[in-house]
């Protein structure tokens, strides 16, 4: 079996002071040409945490690459360490003299006494060209014919050394089977529904992934097999799976609600327009994030207060009496006021109580109208949502969004 193992050293990336983007730019690099991390190991800038790792490391996995520790300073042990765990000897490599001499010259500096300790390197070692710093990377294969790769931890010196020689030659390395994916984006269907309905579905070999966000989830279609089989198996599958799904699916890939929604209304030659309460303007702002929303979405009216809503949109102050806010009747009213006032095909309307206080017995936290107007009729519909009030916030924006979507798609709304 092949396995990838990605060890990235720094006391910084433990202890959470700064993100192990490095992994993740490793560990997409590999994703990217049909390959998967195994193992993802930190470590912190320690001689005896660092050896125990790399022992693990070389005990399982067939490629290693490490970041991080390979600099002048006392706390870059990855050479040393190296050296140790494999019995081999550290060597002064006149051609690091010579790379770090000359690197220095450029800069018009006298090179510093401690490039002799980073020209110290494991016997037996080939150099990776480091074009934008000082320390070049290593690779190394051991007796028993793994490979590993000592890569620098600045970012972009491990990103371009990656880039250019780590990743295609990790690639090339591992030959045979890869991994090919697809990303369908569903909203409205909880993940444990989804994956009822996706039951017995994925193929051998094959995987289905859901990964939860705020109001939407994202189904992972993956096969592993080979290049040039796998698109087919994935073409089928993705089929099978939307076909199961629905019309919950809104796109694939990393197609984002607010954009399909934006060329459902242009197919249609609708316009737009928002009456925001509990949102107070997400919707709106989700909907521009969109470049070219000006074709088809002509502006907002946050009416948090209730004098807003009467006379700015023209709600009914008797509704907003005797059903509340908070009620179908008074979202339906929003979304017909802004249509009318925009003189837009399209209204859609938020009111809700996004908490953590105003909750009643019959109107608890996360309770959503939405009103949505359009050439084919009006309606409200209620949502009771989950979470603390960013989220309620969040997935009212994203349920408006989609509200959107299915009348102007012509699908159920309910
Ligand atoms: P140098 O020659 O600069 O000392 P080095 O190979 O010794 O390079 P480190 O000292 O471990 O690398 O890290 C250098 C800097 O790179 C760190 O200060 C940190 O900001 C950044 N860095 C290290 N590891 C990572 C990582 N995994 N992800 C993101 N940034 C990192
Ligand atoms: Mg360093």
């Amino acid at each position: 079996v092949i396995g990838i193992e990605i060890l990235t050293i720094g006391t910084e990336i433990v202890g959470g002071t700064i993100p192990d983007t490095n992994f993740l730019f490793l560990a997409r690099g590999l994703a990217a040409r049909g390959l998967r991390c195994r193992w993802h190991t930190a470590v912190p800038d320690d001689r005896e945490t660092l050896a125990a790792a790399l022992q693990t490391a070389l005990g399982r996995a067939t490629v290693i690459v490490t970041s991080g520790g390979l600099g002048p300073t006392p706390d870059d042990i990855t050479r040393k360490v190296v050296a140790t765990v494999l019995k081999r000897q550290l060597v002064l490599r006149e051609d690091v003299v010579q790379l770090l001499q000359d690197r220095f010259a450029r800069t018009g500096r006298a090179a510093p006494p401690n490039i002799q300790a980073q020209a110290l390197v494991p016997f037996g070692c080939d150099l990776i060209e480091n074009e934008l710093g000082s320390a070049p990377g290593l690779r190394l294969q051991t007796e028993e014919g793994r490979i590993l790769y000592a890569l620098p931890g600045v970012p972009h010196e491990l990103e371009r050394m990656a880039e250019r020689i780590v990743l295609p030659e990790i690639s090339s390395l591992i030959a045979g089977t890869r991994i090919a994916e697809r990303n369908l984006r569903t909203v409205g269907v909880p993940e444990s529904v989804l994956s009822e309905r996706l039951a017995g579905l994925a193929p051998p070999g094959g995987a289905i992934a859901f990964l939860p966000h705020l109001g939407h989830v994202d189904v992972r279609l993956s096969v592993e097999g080979q290049t040039h089989a796998n698109d087919a198996i994935l073409d089928r599958l993705t089929a099978e799976a939307t076909e199961r799904i629905g019309d919950a699916v809104y796109g694939k890939g990393s197609e984002e609600l607010e954009e399909v929604v934006g060329g459902a209304l242009m197919e249609r030659g609708w316009h737009i327009a928002v009456a925001e309460s509990l949102t107070g303007g997400a919707l709106g702002a989700r909907i521009v994030r969109v470049p070219g929303a000006s074709r088809y979405y002509l502006g907002d009216v946050v009416a948090y207060d209730n004098g807003a809503k009467t006379s700015i949109l023209g709600v009914p102050e008797a509704w907003i009496r005797d059903h509340g806010a908070v009620s179908g009747p008074v979202a339906e009213a929003m979304a017909h006021g802004v249509r009318e006032r925009f003189a837009a095909d399209v209204g859609v309307s938020t009111t809700g109580i996004a908490g953590p206080d105003g909750g009643s017995e019959d109107k608890p936290v996360g309770l959503v109208y939405f009103g949505i107007c359009w050439p084919g009729g009006r309606i409200s519909v209620r949502r009771q949502l989950l979470g603390e009030r960013s989220q309620v916030i969040a997935r009212s924006v994203t349920t408006a969004l989609d509200l959107v979507r299915r009348v102007a798609g012509g699908l159920t709304v309910t």
